[in-house]
């Protein structure tokens, strides 16, 4: 099959032009898919940033909820040392020696849960410390996450810019090689682009490059003629052989 050809002399130069619109093209996508890369770093960078920041509110929370539970633990340790004082001065009214030592070991009683109940308040003491200790790390690495952003930002800023200078080179580049493409060309060439971003594709071994399809005889003798665009009889994409 072959494309309306308006002037059959130009046929190898529209093909040039085409191919090198295509190469054009591809360096366009190569561009936007830079582009995605350098700007997902920021993503990826602020995703890290709340994650890290979730996770401190996490640790904050669980800080302030450990407090409550010591400062539970201190008010049951004052309830039991003022029992042991009541206890005590209860103690020097008591005349009877039965009654005496009945309440003497009631005291002893209270004074051995008042022990136990320091060594754990000890014990969720250093629980706390490592729970706060967690927390100043996390607030370290959202800090440093941040501080971070603000450089992949910048350095974001830059390597888009320079892109920005490689892409718009690149759409006049674009623009110059498509002004000289005959329109119905060029046509065919953008309706192909949309599809799959491949409009000229090469025959290697006789098959279609964009579809796999062996090209006939027929196919084979006009693209080595090399005078008229030709299109794949099956995907219509714009064929080319290269040049021995
Ligand atoms: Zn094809």
């Amino acid at each position: 099959m072959a494309l309306e050809v308006t002037n059959k002399d130009s046929g190898v130069n529209r093909l040039e032009l085409l191919k090198k619109l295509q190469s054009i093209d591809d360096k366009s996508h190569d561009f936007s898919r830079q582009k995605k890369t350098i700007e997902s770093r920021i993503d990826a960078k602020e995703a890290r940033i709340a994650d890290a920041t979730a996770r401190l509110a996490d640790k904050h929370e669980e800080l302030l909820d450990f407090q409550k539970n010591i400062d539970k633990k201190h008010l049951d340790l004052k309830c039991i040392e003022e029992g042991i004082l009541k206890s005590r001065e209860r103690l020097l009214q008591i005349k009877s020696n039965r009654e005496y030592s009945a309440h003497l070991s009631e005291i002893g009683g209270k004074e051995a849960d008042k022990g136990l109940l320091e060594d754990e308040i000890l014990s969720m003491m250093t629980e706390f410390e490592n729970i706060a200790t967690a927390e100043q790390e996390l607030k370290a690495e959202v800090e440093r996450e941040k501080k971070e952003l603000v450089e992949i930002k910048a350095e974001v800023e830059n390597e888009l810019s320079l892109l920005g200078k490689n892409i718009a080179e690149t759409r006049s580049e674009w623009e110059e090689a498509a002004r000289q493409v005959d329109k119905a060309a060029l046509l065919q060439y953008k309706r192909l682009l949309g599809k799959d971003g491949q409009a000229v594709v090469e025959v290697v071994a006789q098959t279609c490059g964009g579809c796999c399809m062996q090209i006939t005889a027929q196919t084979l003798n006009l693209l080595l003629r090399r005078e008229d665009i030709i299109l794949c009889q099956n995907c219509e994409k714009i064929l080319y052989i290269a040049n021995e």
